[in-house]
């Protein structure tokens, strides 16, 4: 049997893979392979968070491969050179991998399946992350979509689940040829110090075993109430899958059929978000150049607020005063992950009430979320601002405290995330500027007001609207 290289990239997984399976349909002894090289990844190499998720991830990969007699080879360099080199040096006929839709990295790939061709080698590239492929749907005029009600009702129509493969029993490993030059996963993927990250895993299990148990988790324990406890960051409402889908440990079509046997409205609201992610991927592939400028282009000479860099800090890390953003902050920072009802509320605060550019938020989820993902974060920004495709119009300023009254009613949230606060009642939870005194006895250092008072922040964010050109 010929060797063929099985090019993981953010399709860590073994079962629903589409390239394996193409593989073993063909007849080759897999060469599992992995590239390290973030600097093709344009402006938008992974950052400290995703890093820390990629390195167990990618330990739980091998883990998987040894026990069905296989390994995973890593090696570092420019993509082409290094599959190149490898499959010259393994003798390895073929390539092939799962596509991903990031601008630069689709743009990298297509070299990189031409060069190969024209070496002589099979180069072929898969479906595994989507539903629906960025250029699946289209307008009847065969435009992309810019507004997510047509674009999932058309997707809709055209629904069909691809079948799904388990992992196969056994990988034999190709026969060994001349040496590798393959490097130490720690020595690409440096556990970060100091362990920043270390208390992450006690909230996360990287890898597919960790895709499958949350799947499992969410499909038989949580989704009879979804639609409404995911609007309540104080439980666990939500799936939690999104760094599990990020990094390709599961497939989506393996997750909607888990749902099957859920409530019909649940389960279409779940497959609603879902849509979210498929829309998100087919704005980001038709409108590339929206992770660094606005959709909108009328928000071109936005006057943005250059923020004081204590402002910033303040919301980075949590201590603006307004206690459902400074919750969120924190759990971000502490988990890698924000429940997204408060990923609106403190990407409003930063882009209205503080007025800073929405790239600002952008680049900090990039860096600090372990589900950082192009296409959702953009979208996620850019919705937040106004400035994207099918956005919150910029006029709606959320209210930080009328949002934690209505979605944490007792505070709970905000109380596990900001120490001594669990002493406090409800109506202190949400506004604790309303009795100093009583929040420096049990937070002392919780800032006894809010950066930037609400009201007069709104009104100046609505002002700058209103004079700018993006209004007309
Ligand atoms: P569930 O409610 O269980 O949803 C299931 C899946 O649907 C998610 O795992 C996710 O893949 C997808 N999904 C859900 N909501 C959205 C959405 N609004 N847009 C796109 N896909 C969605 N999501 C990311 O995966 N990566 C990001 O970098 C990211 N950045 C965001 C930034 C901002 C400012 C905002 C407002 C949202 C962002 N989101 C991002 C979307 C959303 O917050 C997360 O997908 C969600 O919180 C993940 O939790 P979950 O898996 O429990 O979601």
């Amino acid at each position: 049997m010929s060797t063929a290289i099985l090019w993981f990239r953010n399709d860590l997984r073994l079962a629903d893979n589409p390239a394996l399976q193409a593989l073993l349909r063909g007849d080759f002894t897999a060469l599992p392979v992995y590239v390290h090289a973030p600097g093709e990844e344009g402006a938008w190499a992974p950052g400290a968070a995703s890093d820390a998720w990629r390195r167990r991830s990618l330990q739980a990969l091998d883990a998987q491969l040894r026990a069905l007699g296989s390994r995973l080879h890593v090696f570092t360099g420019p993509t082409l050179d290094t599959l190149a080199r490898v499959a010259q040096a393994s003798g390895a006929q073929a390539v092939f991998w799962n596509r991903r839709y990031e601008p630069a990295i689709e743009a990298r790939d297509a070299v990189v399946k031409r060069a190969l061709r024209s070496q002589g080698l099979r180069a072929e590239s898969h479906d595994a992350a989507l539903l629906f492929e960025p250029w699946q749907v289209q307008t009847r005029q065969g435009d992309p979509y810019r507004v997510f009600t047509p674009f999932w009702r058309t997707a809709l129509s055209q629904w069909r689940l691809p079948p799904e493969s388990e992992a196969p029993r056994r990988l034999p490993a190709p026969a060994p040829t001349s040496a590798l030059d393959e490097v130490e996963l720690d020595l690409i993927l440096p556990s970060p110090a100091p362990r920043w990250d270390a208390g992450f895993w006690s909230h996360w299990t990287p890898g597919e075993g960790g895709a499958r148990e949350a799947m499992t988790e969410f499909a038989t324990q949580r989704t009879a109430d979804y639609a409404l406890a995911r609007d309540r960051p104080a439980v666990q409402g939500t799936s939690r899958l999104s760094p599990h889908l990020h990094f390709g440990e599961i497939s989506p079509w393996r997750i909607v059929r888990a749902l099957e046997s859920s409530p019909a409205a649940e389960r279409e609201a779940f497959v609603r978000e879902l849509g979210w992610r498929e829309f998100a991927h087919h704005v980001l592939h038709h409108f590339p150049h929206t992770p660094e400028a606005n959709f909108n282009p009328r928000f071109d000479d936005f006057p943005w607020a250059e923020v004081p860099p204590a402002h910033l800090d303040a919301w980075r890390h949590g201590h603006t005063g307004v206690p459902l953003v400074d919750a969120g902050m924190r759990e971000l920072w502490h988990t890698g992950w924000m429940h997204n009802r408060v990923r609106m509320v403190v990407a409003s605060f930063l882009v209205k009430n503080l007025r800073g550019h929405w790239r600002h938020g952008a680049r900090w989820f990039w860096d600090t979320l372990v589900d950082a993902d192009l296409a959702n974060n953009t979208l996620g920004w850019q919705w937040a601002a106004g400035t994207g495709v099918d956005a919150s119009p910029y006029v709606r300023v959320f209210n930080p405290t009328l949002q934690a009254q209505r979605f944490d009613p007792q505070g709970e949230y905000i109380a596990r995330w900001l120490p001594g606060f669990e002493r406090l009642p409800a109506a202190l939870r949400h506004e604790p500027w309303r009795d100093p005194a009583a929040v420096a006895a049990v937070a002392p250092d919780y800032p006894r007001q809010p950066v930037v008072d609400l009201a007069r922040s709104r009104q100046d964010a609505l002002e700058a609207f209103a004079r700018s050109r993006a209004l007309r």
